[in-house]
C-alpha cells in the first residue's frame, strides 16, 4: 500500500508541474501545450533533468542553469501541495471514483489560487469545467 502513496504522489508532482504551466500561461493566454517549457526570463528551453518536480529546483538551487535568474519557489510549492494533495485524498477517502474527482477538483483549486494570486485572474477554462464535474458528482451522489 505503500508503494501505492508513493505512485501517487509522483504522479501528483508530475500533475502539479503541468499546474505551474496553466498558472503561468492562462492568464497570459498562451497555449499549455506548445511550445515546450522555457526559462520566463531568458526563454532558453528547459531540459528534461531540469523539469523534474520538485528535485530539479533543489539541484538547480531555485536558479535557471542558464541566465542564473531566480525560480520562483511557487513551483516546487504548487508540485509539492498538489503530490501532498493527492496522497491525502487517496489516504483519506480511498481508492474510490470520487477521490479522482476531488483530485481534478482539488488540482483546479491549485491554478486558481495560483493565478489569482499573480494576477488577481481566476481562468474561465478552470471554473466552467469544475462547475461541470461539480454538478455530475453532485447528481451522482443524489441518485446514489
Ligand atoms: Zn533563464
Amino acid at each position: 500500500m505503500l508503494s501505492v502513496y508513493l505512485i501517487v504522489g509522483l504522479f501528483g508532482a508530475l500533475i502539479g508541474s503541468f499546474l505551474n504551466v496553466c498558472i503561468y500561461r492562462l492568464p497570459r493566454r498562451e497555449s499549455i501545450a506548445w511550445p515546450g517549457s522555457h526559462c520566463p526570463s531568458c526563454s532558453h528551453a528547459i531540459a528534461w533533468y531540469d523539469n523534474i518536480p520538485i528535485v530539479s529546483y533543489l539541484v538547480l538551487a531555485g536558479r535557471c542553469r542558464h541566465c542564473q535568474t531566480r525560480i520562483s519557489w511557487r513551483y516546487p510549492a504548487v508540485e509539492l501541495l498538489n503530490a501532498v494533495g493527492y496522497v491525502g485524498l487517496l489516504w483519506f477517502f480511498g481508492p474510490e471514483w470520487s477521490t479522482a474527482v476531488y483530485g481534478m477538483l482539488y488540482s483546479a483549486l491549485l491554478v486558481v489560487t495560483g493565478t489569482d494570486l499573480s494576477h488577481k485572474i481566476i481562468p474561465n477554462v478552470v471554473t466552467f469545467p469544475g462547475i461541470v464535474v461539480g454538478l455530475i458528482s453532485a447528481a451522482r451522489q443524489q441518485s446514489s
